[in-house]
């Protein structure tokens, strides 16, 4: 089957990954592959920090269960290094969060998950750079942290490899009738084929019917600071990679500012040194900007028609849900078998189509 995909981030690039193993054939077209979301995500898998519930935990679960496996396969084809734990994410608590976050623990260890309540002690002991601010904390055990960046790379080489073309070209008409896509339109050409899979990230409501909007995120990078484990708190983030440590990140609803600014540098800093004093001697490198591509209820939109998918709307957690978004895509292309999630997540939850900022008041 030759299938067109448009957009290509994480979860382009996830899609056409697993399509391409399967033999089919996969084309990629994509305006910009470096402007993504994808490229400055802090790559952290953590559904139970995010205290999720419901049916978005469903498929966050679903998701990390997948990791371990997507992880090895994009090595193994790309022949890339991609910086990737599964060692757990220290959720530190502010005083109003402990009673929920105590009680969500026990749901997600009810599922099978573990987790560690720990100890003023055992935090002062294992965690001593956290500041003393800070006297509760739990820790996720299940949850990881992949370096988006290496993964993006990684997945381009082994696109490379499975024989997947990337084509650069802006798509400004998508030409439907009923539930078939006849053709998108480039700017550069029309394309054609059997299958279509949208995956257009912040960027989504251009050509679509989906209330899809950009939640911009700055994002700093700075050098010097050992710590093993990823600190999430709701004041700030603090990650390892291989060579750098992330902080994270603003969450400003501001549409596509492009814009580094003053404002964002100074709260990132400030609450990560409220975290983790010693970040202040950290060597600063770079702050990034990526937009989220949120929906009015923040959770994913995923649609389909007879000959087309559309996967949208991962807003904070699309590093985390690529596998699974990828599988919705894998098993209706290859088995015809639809995921209840095309239920769960339809646009049509939506009764104002596209209309963001009346669908943002509604809901
Ligand atoms: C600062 C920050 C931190 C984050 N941290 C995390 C995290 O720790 N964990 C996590 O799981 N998630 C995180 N996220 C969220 C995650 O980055 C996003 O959910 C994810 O990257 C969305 O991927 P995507 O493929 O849908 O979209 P994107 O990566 O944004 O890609 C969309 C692509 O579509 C293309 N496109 C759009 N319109 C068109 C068009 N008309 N024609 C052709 N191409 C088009 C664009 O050029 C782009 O290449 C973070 C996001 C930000 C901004």
């Amino acid at each position: 089957m030759l299938v067109n995909i448009i957009g290509s981030g994480i979860v382009g690039l996830s899609v056409a990954f697993e399509l391409a193993l399967s033999g089919h054939r996969v084309k990629i077209i994509t305006r910009n592959y470096e402007e993504g979301a994808s490229w400055v995500a802090g790559g952290m898998l953590a559904p139970f920090s995010e205290g999720l519930g419901g049916d978005m935990l469903s498929l966050s679960i679903d998701s990390l269960k997948l990791y371990d496996d997507f992880v090895y396969k994009v090595k193994d084809i790309s022949n890339h290094t991609i910086f990737y734990r599964r060692d757990g994410i220290l959720r530190v608590l502010v005083d109003d969060e402990v009673a929920r976050f105590q009680n969500l623990a026990q749901d997600y260890s009810s599922m099978g998950f573990s987790y560690e309540m720990l100890s003023v002690e055992a935090l002062r002991k294992d965690y001593p750079l956290l500041s003393e601010e800070f006297d509760k904390a739990i820790l996720f055990k299940d949850e990881g942290n992949v370096d988006a960046q290496q993964l993006m790379d990684a997945l381009i080489f082994a696109l490379h490899r499975l024989g997947v073309q990337i084509i650069l070209d802006e798509v400004i008409e998508v030409k439907k009738e009923g539930k078939r896509i006849k053709c998108v339109k480039g700017f550069k050409d029309t394309y054609n084929g059997d299958f279509f899979v949208f995956t257009p990230g912040a960027w989504g409501n251009a050509h679509l019917d989906i209330p899809v909007y950009p939640i911009k995120g700055q994002i700093l990078k700075i050098r010097g600071l050992d710590i093993d484990r990823v600190h999430y708190s709701r004041i700030a983030y603090v990650i390892p990679k291989e060579s750098y440590v992330l902080i994270g990140a603003t969450s400003e609803d501001v549409s596509f500012d492009h814009r580094r600014t003053v404002a964002g540098v100074r709260a990132l800093s400030n609450n990560a040194v409220r975290l983790i004093p010693s970040i202040d001697r950290c060597e600063f490198v770079e702050v990034n900007v990526g937009f989220r591509p949120a929906t009015p209820d923040e959770m994913p939109i995923f649609d389909r028609g007879d000959n087309y998918v559309v996967s949208a709307g991962h807003f904070r957690n699309g590093i985390l849900l690529a596998p699974v978004s990828s599988k919705i895509v894998l098993d209706i292309v290859e088995r015809g078998l639809e995921s209840e999630y095309f239920r769960i997540f339809s646009s049509e939850r939506f009764p104002n189509g596209n209309h963001t900022d009346k669908a943002k008041k509604e809901y």
